[in-house]
């Protein structure tokens, strides 16, 4: 391994006492991006006022950043932007898709998707009226579901639930040869693992950057368009930063040449600020030595937990191809006991109905981590710690 862990740790706030495994949910912040947001904020918002769009490049955010997403997840130089939030990508590919693909009625996409990519699917198919539904698999059979109606498959790889992760390659490969379009959502593989979307074969793809690549809460979205389509693309989303010429405040809509089309309006510049100070961490780090880590990791807390806590069922396939990088166990009390394990300085999460999620982030958690976090579960399992009533008030966010 080439990358060392030790000093990409160094660049992250992590607060004292906390062993934090929901970097899958919401990333730590690295130390550059609260002295690159204060800059933003006072040396160009402060001083610049609004000739900042020019002086400070605030207007060319959503490119510059998404090229350097481009390099983490195999994309084509200048074919990914940054915008809005994930779900409004998730649409925006959606409408461009059943666009491309007249004629045909189906969304494809699977039972473990998030179910905000399942709502913004239903939206659409209201929206359009004339027959279009979304169809769901299980994530298992979507290989075999895609047939000549699917206009779109659209795939999350990684569970955000189990861990499990699909094929891209096979899935992508399948899509195309039965006329089909396929979107990948990427947002817990963006920053997990070597992702390639152009080799995969991926047609769209979307993801958030405020999980894995720590660009902080709330942080925007990238959207990805191959090549192929990305000059062919009508947006649905047809505001006036995507159009060919903003400035010129023409009523009618032209799109943009490529993927500055998939914009729609002013960009969250101190987000943004965030989120290239954040992919400074990235510049050191080979994704090769990243999978590896992270699958040591995940493979250590899978042994720990199984050979300490019986009555905690693993749900995260043990085959390292099918697995992203979190680790899910079950447990009907799943709610209380991670309630326990947050009370104890190990943060992970829950996921409805009896989910125990923990994100393994090679970036800032090591094996010392993980075994800190098995000896307080184990120990929280063993003496029954988590059955106390506090534990089992649900909070809004879980
Ligand atoms: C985290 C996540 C989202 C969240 O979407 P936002 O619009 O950013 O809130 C959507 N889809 C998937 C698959 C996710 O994992």
């Amino acid at each position: 391994m080439t990358t060392d862990f030790a000093a990409t740790r160094a660049q992250f706030h992590l607060p004292e006492g906390v062993i934090y495994l929901d970097g899958n949910s919401l990333g730590p912040m690295p130390l550059t991006a609260a002295a690159r947001v204060a800059r933003t904020i006072t040396a160009e918002w402060g001083e610049m006022l609004i000739r900042g769009w020019n002086s400070a490049k605030w207007m060319e955010m959503p490119s510059r950043v998404g090229n350097r997403i481009a390099t983490l997840i195999g994309a084509e130089a200048g074919h990914v932007v940054m915008g809005d939030t994930l779900s409004i990508k998730v649409y925006q590919a959606l409408a461009s898709c059943v666009q491309m693909n007249p004629g045909r009625r189906v969304i494809l996409s699977d039972t473990g998707n998030f179910p905000s990519d399942l709502y913004m699917a239903q939206g659409l198919c209201g929206t359009l009226g004339q027959g279009y539904a979304l169809k769901t698999v299980a994530p298992e059979d979507v290989l075999a579901a895609i047939d000549e109606t699917v206009a779109v498959v659209m795939i999350t790889e990684v569970d955000y639930r189990t861990g499990r992760r699909h094929d891209m390659a096979a899935l992508s490969a399948r899509a195309h040869q039965a006329g089909a379009l396929i979107i990948w959502d990427l947002a817990h593989s963006a920053g997990a693992f070597p992702v390639g979307v152009a080799a995969g074969g991926a047609d769209f793809a979307v993801g958030c950057s405020y999980k894995y690549l720590n660009s902080g809460p709330g942080g925007p979205a990238f959207i990805y368009v191959a090549p192929r389509h990305a000059d062919k693309v009508q947006p649905a989303l047809s505001g006036w930063l995507g159009h060919e010429a903003p400035f010129a405040f023409d009523p009618a809509y032209r799109p943009a040449p490529g993927i500055e089309r998939m914009r729609v309006g002013t960009p969250p510049v101190l987000q943004l600020a965030a989120l290239e100070a954040a992919l400074d961490v990235w510049d050191a780090v080979d994704l090769d030595d990243l999978r590896a880590a992270s699958l040591a990791l995940t493979d250590r807390f899978i042994a720990g937990v199984e050979a300490a806590c019986p009555t905690l069922n693993l749900v995260t396939p043990r085959d390292h191809a099918k697995r992203g990088s979190q680790v899910s166990f079950r447990h009907p009390e799943g709610y209380a006991i991670m309630q326990a394990l947050i009370a104890e300085g190990v943060i992970g999460d829950f996921r409805a109905p009896d989910i125990l999620r923990f994100g393994f982030t090679p970036l800032y958690i090591g094996a010392k981590e993980v075994d800190g976090a098995v000896a307080i579960l184990s120990r929280i399992m063993a003496t029954g710690a988590w059955d106390r009533p506090e534990f089992n008030v649900r909070a809004k966010v879980t």
